[in-house]
C-alpha cells in the first residue's frame, strides 16, 4: 500500500512543522502520511567551503530508512542544500522514488531580510514538498506554471504556483 513517511534531517526538529506538513500532504495525495521519529544529523554532508549541504549525499543516507516498498520517504531539513552544478536547491528527489528531500532554509521570509510570515512559509513548504514527492511518483517538470510540478528556482515563482497537481500530472500520481 502506498504511504508517505516524513522525517527530519536535523537533530532537534520542529515537530509542529512536520505534523502540519503531514496533514497537508495527506490531503493533496489522498494517502496515509505519518512522521517517523528517525532523524539524520546532516553534518556529514557539509561542504565547509560552500557552507552548504550536499543534497544527493543526504538522499543516499535516507535510502536504508525506507520501511517497505510503496513507501515514499520525505525528509525536511533547515540547512541550505546544493548540488555541485547549482548555487542552491530548494530540494531534490529520486525520480520514481523512494526518497525526497526539502530545505526550509530559503522558504522563510527572514532569509530575504523580511519579517517572518508563518502562513506563507507553510504554503511554500507544502508546495516544495508536493513537488519533490511528485518526482518520487515518477513525475518530471510540468509546463503548466500553476502546477506543483512546474520548475521553480525562486520563491517568487514558488508563490505563483499551487500546492496541487494539474490534471495530467494527477493522473500519473494516482495510478495504482
Ligand atoms: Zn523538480
Ligand atoms: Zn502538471
Amino acid at each position: 500500500m502506498k504511504a508517505i513517511h516524513l522525517m527530519a534531517v536535523e537533530t532537534e526538529p520542529d515537530l509542529a512543522v512536520l505534523d502540519r506538513l503531514s496533514a497537508s500532504l495527506a490531503g493533496v495525495f489522498g494517502i496515509s502520511c505519518r512522521v517517523l521519529d528517525t532523524v539524520i544529523d546532516p553534518a556529514f554532508a557539509l561542504d565547509p567551503a560552500r557552507n552548504q549541504y550536499h543534497s544527493t549525499a543526504i538522499l543516499q543516507a535516507m535510502q536504508p530508512l525506507v520501511r517497505k516498498p510503496g513507501t515514499h520517504l520525505l525528509a525536511v531539513t533547515p540547512v541550505d542544500l546544493y548540488v555541485p552544478i547549482l548555487t542552491f536547491v530548494f530540494g531534490e528527489a529520486q525520480l520514481s522514488g523512494p526518497c525526497a528531500l526539502v530545505s526550509t532554509h530559503r522558504l522563510r521570509e527572514e532569509f530575504y531580510g523580511l519579517p517572518p510570515r508563518e502562513p506563507l512559509f507553510n504554503d511554500r513548504l507544502v508546495k516544495e514538498a508536493v513537488h519533490e514527492l511528485g518526482h518520487t511518483f515518477g513525475l518530471r517538470h510540468c509546463p503548466d506554471w500553476r502546477c506543483a510540478m512546474a520548475s521553480t528556482h525562486s520563491v517568487e515563482r514558488l508563490d505563483l504556483k499551487a500546492a496541487r497537481f494539474c490534471e495530467r500530472c494527477w493522473q500519473i500520481v494516482r495510478k495504482p
